[in-house]
Order: C-alpha cells, then sequence, then structure tokens
C-alpha cells in the first residue's frame, strides 16, 4: 500500500534485519536512503534491487516534494546507513510533512545502538534522556552536560572514537563521581561494554585507544544523602515532641 515505510537495518551484524524489513525493501517502489553506497550494500547482501534516492534533512525542498509523491503512489521505504532512521539519523522533516499530509506512515523498528547500549549497560533503564551526539568542542560539550547534570534520569549519548576520553574528562568534571559505560562496536566482532568511573575509563582507553562506533550511557544524579546531623535533630525534636504530650 502507499505510504512511508520507516524501516530500521543493522548497526553491524547483518542477521539483525527483521523479517519484516526484508520483505518491506523488496516490496516498496523505492527507498529513500543516506548514502546510496552503504545502502547498496545492504542490499546486494539480501539480494534486493531498488531504485534509491539519495535523502537527508538538508535535502531541497523538491526532492521531498518528489518522495512524498513517491510515498502518495505507492510504499517508499526510509533507511539510514545503519539502525533506526531519525535516531541521530534524517527523516524527521519528511515524517513530519508526510503525517502533515495525510500520507500514511508506519515504522517498521529494528537495532539502534541506544537502547542497545542501556540494555547492556548495567545503568538503571527505567528512565532515560537520550541526547544524540555530545558537540565536538570542550566549551559546548561541558555546557551540554551540564545541563542535563539535574536530570533524574540515565543518559546516553553518541560518541566517535577518537573524542571518546575528551568526553570522558569532561564528564569526570561535570557529573563526578557517576558510573559510566562505553558501549562500542554493538553487535560487531569486537563489541564490548566496560563501565566504572570516568576516570576509570579515561586510565583503560588512553593506555587502549578506542576503535570503532560508540554509545556512553551515564547513571543518574545519586539521590542527596540526607546529612546525619539533621537526622539527630529530627529525632531529638521527634522525642521531645512525643515527651511534652
Ligand atoms: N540511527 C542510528 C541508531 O539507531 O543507532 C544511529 C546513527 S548515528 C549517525 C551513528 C552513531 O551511533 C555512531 O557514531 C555511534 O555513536 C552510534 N552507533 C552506531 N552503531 C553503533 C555500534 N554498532 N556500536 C556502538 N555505537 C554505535
Amino acid at each position: 500500500a502507499p505510504g512511508l515505510y520507516i524501516v530500521a537495518t543493522p548497526i553491524g551484524n547483518l542477521g539483525d534485519i527483521t523479517l519484516r524489513a526484508v520483505e518491506t525493501l523488496r516490496g516498496v517502489s523505492a527507498i529513500a536512503c543516506e548514502d546510496t553506497r552503504v545502502t547498496g550494500k545492504l542490499l546486494h547482501h539480501l539480494g534486493i534491487k531498488q531504485r534509491l534516492v539519495r535523502y537527508d534533512d538538508h535535502a531541497s525542498e523538491e526532492t521531498r516534494e518528489y518522495l512524498l509523491r513517491l510515498a502518495g503512489e505507492g510504499p517508499l521505504a526510509l533507511v539510514s546507513d545503519a539502525g533506526t532512521p531519525l535516531i541521530s539519523d534524517p527523516g524527521f522533516k519528511l515524517v513530519r510533512m508526510a503525517r502533515e499530509r495525510g500520507i500514511a506512515v508506519t515504522s517498521l523498528p529494528g537495532a539502534s545502538a541506544a537502547i542497545m547500549a542501556i540494555t547492556l549497560s548495567g545503568i538503571p533503564s527505567d528512565r532515560f534522556l537520550f541526547a544524540g551526539f555530545l558537540p565536538s568542542k570542550d566549551k559546548a560539550r561541558r555546557d551540554a552536560l551540564a545541563e542535563l547534570a539535574s536530570v533524574p534520569a540515565t543518559l546516553v549519548f553518541y560518541e566517535t572514537s577518537p573524542r571518546l576520553t575528551d568526553a570522558l574528562a569532561a564528564i569526570d568534571d561535570v557529573l563526578p563521581g557517576r558510573e559510566v559505560a562505553v558501549a562500542r562496536e554493538l553487535t560487531k566482532k569486537f563489541e564490548e561494554c566496560r563501565s566504572g568511573t570516568a576516570q576509570d575509563l579515561i586510565a583503560h582507553y588512553t593506555a587502549h585507544p578506542p576503535k570503532g562506533e560508540i554509545a556512553l550511557v551515564i547513571a543518574p544524579p545519586l539521590p542527596a544523602e540526607p546529612e546525619d546531623h539533621d537526622i539527630d535533630a529530627m529525632l531529638r525534636e521527634a522525642l521531645a515532641g512525643a515527651k511534652a504530650s
């Protein structure tokens, strides 16, 4: 049926493509993708031939109009290079416009590095805030962390390996003492999820410079400990009250 089909693709291990994703990519009339070479390789692996149209959110209005026309006439898939489209990837503008125009939109769920990192990290998963890529400049990175410092939830970021130790140094300064997990090369041969304090991780990754793709998970702020003398004072008050009555 016509409409926009948001299709998640693997984040490394090609076995993570879903049956429904394969069927859909085979059946659509065209696929909008970030990089035709990257998607071309995935399709080749799956034995699928398809019309590919390059798309990102900086694409011209004309490209978007063209894609929406395709989606109105037949099924159009949207994929990104890896993982779930729109999650630190293009697609938001296209989905928004499709919805505004009453074009059917559906999403085929699948891999996403942020979700996988949370599930692996051993850091509380009940509440999290995904904040995409940390800025690459140090001041902006520290400001971004400071803005989130008091959020009572696990924080999740995407990072690149050359910037990892700088990001950890900023985390150590701005969010001191929190547990951090570095989830690296997820679903791939050298997958690892290493956790500790930012200082532990800086020591490790300075000795073993990391390669590949990284998601960072940071534990929520510890609840402020009530100070001892406050408890003593409260007890004395309560006891005094009990005697008086
Ligand atoms: N849309 C993708 C998703 O759903 O995961 C994310 C796209 S974003 C442009 C790419 C970033 O995601 C990488 O720089 C890295 O931070 C993270 N990432 C992607 N694949 C990963 C993997 N296999 N292991 C760890 N992080 C990964």
